[in-house]
């Protein structure tokens, strides 16, 4: 099994926002990766610029930051083309590795536009679920909080890595992202997965459920009507993490900001748990959530019962006045 650490650069409406085409906001122009073996040893390399076809002026953002002019595309391949090749390389069920998830996003979102265009022939090239390694995120739990995002930059010179090339170049960020992989512990690479949510489950059956060393992760189904997402009997349920039964709550899921819900539950034998429902929108701007139910302390029950007090006492006083 390879892991294909990938960077793209993509160009945007010239002409701004308004003249854009909505299903493709972010055209990519350059794709660089480096494949790495199951011990995280570099066995190939791979790059091409890409001639856009929907914006062929370049914004002015992507020049001063990719260094790139209109000429550096003149008798280059176009996407299509590009990513045949892309993917004969990447092999067999590669492991995709990026710095956060945008890339990924803009990759499918590009196939996709292709696609339905008529460019690009062929099915759907990517797995559902879509697993892949976030080195963002695998560089956060390793040397950070989890949460925090740095730039690549940044974790280059936190690991004193040389700074050889230019930053914002896909090649060379693929590269400094394939440096940053092999210094981590590979243990932790190949523990913190993260799940693409280009494609989000479309019913039922497809849904998806991880158990992580600390979490459980659950990404549903669709919905059409945002109203119907909270009395779904699935997406509310909370299980325990050790012996996987239903657990009853003792706070009941309550929003903080019509987006996010939180609740504590219990397990009659292994203790206490966090669950929190992220309401979200696909790229078809259908609704889904993500639901998380974490191991819990004390300290973690006291923070979810404050902030249900902040927030009564908050629609109180709104009320009255
Ligand atoms: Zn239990």
């Amino acid at each position: 099994m390879d892991y294909i650490v990938l960077d793209l650069e993509w160009n945007q409406c010239p002409c701004g926002k308004k003249k854009e085409d909505p299903k493709l906001p972010f055209e990519i122009i350059e794709i660089g990766a480096v494949k790495l073996d199951s011990a995280f040893r570099e066995i190939g390399t791979f790059h091409e610029t890409i001639r856009p076809v929907l914006y062929r002026k370049l914004h002015y953002m992507t020049r001063s930051v990719i260094h790139m002019t209109e000429e550096d595309f003149e008798g280059k391949r176009t996407f299509p083309h590009v990513f045949a090749d892309f993917l004969i390389w990447c092999g067999d069920s590669p492991v995709f590795c990026t710095w956060g998830p945008g890339d990924l996003t803009e990759l499918q979102r590009n196939v996709r536009w292709h696609i339905s265009h008529g460019s690009l022939t062929g099915r759907w090239p990517f797995p559902f679920p879509f697993f892949y390694r976030d080195i963002q995120k695998v560089f956060s739990y390793v040397y950070e909080d989890g949460k925090n995002r740095r730039s690549l930059e940044w974790a280059v010179e936190y690991l004193k890595i040389e700074k050889t090339e230019e930053f914002h170049d896909a090649f060379s960020d693929a590269c400094y992202t394939s440096k940053i992989m092999q210094l981590l512990p590979p243990d932790d690479v190949r523990r913190y997965s993260s799940i693409d949510t280009y494609r989000t489950p479309l019913r039922r059956s497809e849904e998806i459920l991880v158990r992580y060393d600390r979490y459980f992760k659950f990404i549903s189904k669709t919905f059409q009507n945002r109203d119907d997402i909270m009395k779904d009997r699935v997406v509310t349920s909370t299980r325990c993490l050790s012996c996987g039964k239903k657990i009853r709550r003792n706070i009941r899921w309550f929003s903080d900001n019509g987006r996010n819900y939180l609740c504590i539950a219990q397990c009659p034998d292994h203790g206490l748990f966090r669950g929190k429902i992220r309401i979200r929108q696909n790229a078809d701007d259908q609704w889904y959530v993500v639901k998380t139910i974490r191991y819990a302390c004390e300290e973690d029950v006291d923070a979810v019962r404050k902030k249900q007090e902040t927030l009564r006492h908050r629609r109180r006083m709104h009320r009255m006045s």
